[in-house]
């Protein structure tokens, strides 16, 4: 059976060329980073060298670069060491309706303790709005948090501007970037950044490690206490060989973004047609306009059928899809995002995201398509709310 995984926004593969050059550190290179002996040095030149690439990624200073165990504890620590550090200036925040998680259940976790948060609304395509955005600065704001790309429909923010106006009135910004590294050109200084997330899995590297960077000079509380690792700001032993995959990922990322973001664009593209002109009664979810959009999404409801049921039965023919964010999979809500976005509600329900890859192919496309149709042509015709609206007839 053909296995195609179309779900590369939930995690990719680590890419062979980077598990080469992580494989050292593991057995011979394997000193701690903080030692002074010759396999500690050794281990230190391999980290100093990855925070290199990541700065030249992203435009950043080296020394700018803080290692995490991934995107979830950059998004917890950039939120709540601002929140803890500058809690004297204001208690006010904001963020949108539609961040991942990890960002919005730290803003609820520190509402509990005395934090006003703002979820800014999204228009039908997930973009935020500027206006709204400045009028909700207040005098006891203290950070603005708006991811650079959404992990559901792919909407890429105007991060830039958001930076613009966070600045003009003196406030900070964070944007989670773990989607759009390697999908959208960054450029910390020039995009009005103070601090930002990403996250090794989503770029081809390794899981369990991300990066937190923060602008120098910033004020933030720590996060992890301990030992004086990261500069003293992020406590426990470096985690060297992750962390050299990072960034040999990350400069692969950078270096061939328009190639790669060429392909999966023209893959995704060509699926999206396809789904359009063989499937009806379906909700095309995200911006229309494909460049405001993640080359790699493409994200449907499918109306009258479940979007987990759809998702067992493209499993069962070896295509791996997700049904709203992997992390509210298993429950029976339907995503957060779609609804902030104007789907309804038992429209959502039957949603699917189709993350494509750069290795990803136009045949795995087409038979992913082919699967497809089969797929909610039978969901269909089990449908008792399809046949009490449309009647026997056959009816993709
Ligand atoms: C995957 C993801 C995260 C979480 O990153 P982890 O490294 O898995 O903790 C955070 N934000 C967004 C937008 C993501 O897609």
């Amino acid at each position: 059976m053909k296995s195609i995984y179309l779900d590369n926004s939930a995690t990719t593969y680590t890419d062979p060329e980077v598990l080469q050059e992580m494989l050292p550190y593991f057995t011979e290179v394997f000193g701690n980073a903080s030692s002074q002996h010759s396999f500690g040095r050794e281990a230190l030149k391999a980290v100093d060298k990855a925070r290199g690439q990541v700065a030249k990624a992203i435009g950043c200073n080296p020394n700018e670069v803080y290692f995490t165990s991934g995107g979830t504890e950059s998004d917890n620590w950039a939120i709540k060491g601002i929140a803890l550090a500058h809690q004297k200036k204001g208690k006010h925040i904001i963020t949108s309706r539609i961040e991942h998680p990890a960002v919005i259940k730290t803003c609820q976790a520190l509402e509990k303790q005395g934090f006003e948060v703002t979820y800014l609304d999204v228009d039908n395509e997930g973009l935020i709005s500027l206006d709204e955005l400045e009028k909700s600065i207040r005098e006891d704001t203290i950070l603005i948090s708006v991811m650079t790309a959404n992990n559901e429909v792919g909407t890429i923010e105007p991060i830039r501007k958001i930076g613009e106006i966070a600045h003009k009135h003196g406030v900070l910004f964070h944007t989670d970037a773990v989607q759009a590294i390697g999908n959208v050109p960054i450029d910390v200084v020039k995009d009005n950044i103070d601090l930002l997330s990403m996250s090794g899995h989503k770029f081809y590297g390794p899981k369990g490690v991300g990066v937190l960077y923060k602008r120098n000079g910033l004020r933030i509380g720590r996060f992890m206490d301990g030992g004086e690792q990261e500069r003293n700001m992020r406590a426990s032993t470096i985690n060297t060989p992750a962390i050299v995959g990072l960034g040999k990922a990350i400069e692969n990322a950078v270096n061939n973004m328009d190639k790669n973001n060429k392909h999966v664009a023209e893959v995704r593209d060509y699926f999206v047609k396809e789904v359009q002109s063989k499937i009806k009664d379906i909700y095309f979810n995200g911006p229309k306009d494909m460049s405001k959009r993640l080359p790699s999404n493409a994200n449907f409801s499918f109306e009258y059928i479940e979007g987990e049921s759809i998702l067992m039965l493209l499993d069962m023919a070896g295509i791996a899809v997700s049904s709203g964010s992997a992390c509210s999979s298993g429950s029976l809500e339907p995503s957060y995002v779609l609804l902030s976005i104007g789907v309804p509600i038992e429209v959502a329900h039957g949603s699917i995201r189709f993350s494509f890859g750069k290795n990803n192919t136009l045949e795995e496309a087409k038979y992913t398509v082919d699967k497809l149709v089969e797929t909610v042509d039978r969901l269909r015709e089990m449908s008792p709310l399809f046949k009490e609206i449309k009647g026997d007839k056959k009816y993709v």
